[in-house]
């Protein structure tokens, strides 16, 4: 039973959605499934990037480097995911192959817990903080756009309930899944 992604800071459960809806399904699972297993190790981020050693179900370790752009560095994290550049020593060819994500999930949830982001949209609130507005109108322009991962994602679900910010798994499961249905 994988853990629930839990975040206290829409802007960084939204990062996460978006990750997902660019990574490769299966890529992305796998990855959320060696994050539940606590297989990321020697940790280090700095705000050019971070690195990561990452252990697979075989016991193999792979070195993870993921960096962003440094003009990004002024900006608040996390990065604009199209600056990022990512590395590893697997043979994936995918963009962003299942150690990379476990590397990513690790760090973004660190920085939620660790409050690093700006501590003003932080608070856990019931739908109508600055940045719960702005998580659900990127939604809906995402849905606009008629982007095949978000055409059928039901924005007026995420309005009837709040809490669903609070679980970004919940919307990278809905994501993925009309990505899915819509390829078959
Ligand atoms: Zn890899």
């Amino acid at each position: 039973m994988a853990r629930r992604l839990t975040f206290r800071n829409a802007r960084l459960a939204g990062w996460l959605a978006d990750y997902a809806a660019r990574a490769q399904q299966s890529a992305f699972e796998r990855g959320l499934m060696l994050y539940d297993k606590h297989r990321v190790w020697d940790y280090h981020a700095s705000d050019q990037g971070l690195h990561a050693s990452v252990e697979d179900v075989h016991s193999t370790f792979f070195q993870v480097n993921i960096h962003w752009n440094s003009k990004q560095s002024k900006t608040p994290l996390p990065p604009k995911i199209s600056t990022m550049t990512a590395d590893c020593g697997c043979t994936s060819t995918a963009p962003f192959c299942e150690h990379i994500t476990a590397a990513i999930i690790y760090w973004v949830i660190r920085l939620d817990k660790t409050n690093e982001v700006d501590k003003a949209e932080s608070a856990v609130d019931q739908g109508d903080s600055p940045a719960y507005r702005a998580l659900v109108a990127r939604l809906k322009k995402r849905v606009a756009k008629e982007t095949p991962s978000y055409k059928h994602f039901d924005t007026s679900k995420l309005i009837m309930r709040p809490d669903l910010q609070n679980n970004a798994e919940e919307i990278v499961k809905t994501v993925m899944a009309q990505a899915a249905k819509k390829r078959k």
